[in-house]
């Protein structure tokens, strides 16, 4: 398949069957046939182009698929109804019983809480190691192993995965290698750089409206196709569909995803470069002091930059809920989980979004009690905010 830049998702023509600019939404659940043998073909899977039941495909989901598909440079993708949804379809459908996964230890606490929790009863088990050591990596691996799975940008630590060594380790081991892309849509390519599977939460930044949950898998038609399989597949089966009106309304915040990852990222290097500048330990993969800089620089899709993600640290978890509420009420953003809103958001992992991972586990992979995460937004005049962050930070004795 040619392969369709990030930045060209203006280029796919899809007209609505009245010749609106937009695509029809498809508001039914089922679908009439005029024969009786194409529905029992398309039950077989034989029948291209014909619709059979919205949890398996519908027309709405299948063009969000496709836009996003060429997003990543894949040969189709399946949405599914959150990133979960994506992500425990991908897991229940590559492993089986006694089946291993090597993982990241850091990653978004809903998945660690599935692989750590959830999989073992079905007797699925996951190693969890520091990914940027491609040793431990490569040391975790057992005769077991059929996925080797991280985050191209880690949540909340923003470790950054070096994909085309991962890509090659999980090549040598015949290992099915899959990304969670949801921190740096755009900005890197998983597909290019050697991923078999790519996955994101549209719920953050590739939606941006904070108005919806959502999933998508890319991957090659096969792999979808056993996604979506009657018999066998985790997508069909376990019913994480996407609802159509979703799929349309995600479509049309996907396409100017472009323009917002580019000032979401233009404001996050701003602030990172002057926070770090007047002393706060400043985590983000734009500054040449992030341990694997190099790393990212080298994945990088230049005009997208380095995304809108970046932690500090308060010292502890009362002056980082101060400075939180204190920045929310000066109307510099909502103190919320979550991510790529147009407001900034702020949330201390340690107590929210990462309190699936055990106290003693987060202080082994330095996640902090006073680790603030920030989703940058679209602040048109991002040196004020600075200006006004900082005046927080010194009322409430961070700096
Ligand atoms: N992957 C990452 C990196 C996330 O941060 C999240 C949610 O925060 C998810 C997956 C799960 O996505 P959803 O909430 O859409 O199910």
């Amino acid at each position: 398949m040619a392969f369709k830049p990030a930045n060209h998702i203006q280029d796919l023509q899809y007209f609505g069957e009245f010749g609106g600019v937009n695509p029809s939404i498809s508001d039914s659940s089922t679908y009439t046939f005029l024969s009786a043998k194409t529905m029992f073909d398309t039950f077989e899977g034989n029948a291209d182009g014909c619709y059979l039941y919205s949890r398996h495909s519908s027309p709405s989901n299948l063009y969000l698929g496709q836009a996003l598909a060429a997003m990543e440079g894949t040969e189709t993708a399946n949405v599914t109804a959150s990133g979960m949804g994506a992500i425990t379809g991908v897991i229940m459908q590559l492993c089986k019983a006694n089946d291993h996964i090597v993982c990241s230890r850091t990653i978004y606490g809903g998945t660690y809480a599935f692989l750590k929790k959830f999989t073992p009863s079905f007797g699925i088990e996951t190693s969890f190691v520091d990914i940027t050591n491609l040793d431990a990596v490569e040391a975790a691996i057992n005769n077991k192993t059929k996925v080797l799975y991280c985050e191209s940008v880690s949540n909340p630590l923003l470790e950054v995965a070096d994909l085309k060594a991962l890509a090659a380790l999980a090549k040598k081991h015949n290992l099915k290698l899959v990304v969670d892309n949801t921190f740096s849509p755009l900005s890197i390519s998983p597909q290019h750089l050697g991923a078999d599977v790519t996955i994101h939460s549209l719920t953050k930044f590739i939606n941006g409206s904070s108005d919806t949950v959502g999933g998508v898998v890319c991957g090659t038609q096969d792999f979808i196709n056993e996604l979506r399989d009657v018999n066998t597949g985790a997508c069909m089966l376990l019913g994480s569909t996407m609802d159509s009106m979703r799929a349309s309304s995600i479509l049309k915040n996907l396409r100017t995803l472009h323009i917002r990852i580019q000032q979401h990222s233009k404001n996050a290097l701003y602030l990172a470069e002057r926070f770090e500048q007047i002393g706060l330990k400043t985590v983000y993969p734009g500054l040449p002091s992030h341990p694997s800089h190099h790393v990212y620089k080298s994945m990088l899709n230049e005009e997208y930059g380095y995304g809108g993600m970046l932690t500090i640290d308060a010292g502890n978890i009362s002056k980082a809920n101060e400075l939180m509420e204190l920045m929310q009420n000066k109307n510099l953003g909502y103190l919320a989980v979550s991510l790529g809103f147009y407001k900034t958001l702020f949330s201390a992992p340690g107590s929210s979004t990462s309190s699936e991972i055990p106290e003693e586990e987060q202080k082994e992979m330095g996640l902090s009690d006073g680790l603030i995460r920030f989703s940058i937004g679209l602040d048109a005049d991002i040196a004020r905010t600075y200006d006004t962050m900082v005046e927080c930070m010194e009322e409430v004795g961070v700096l």
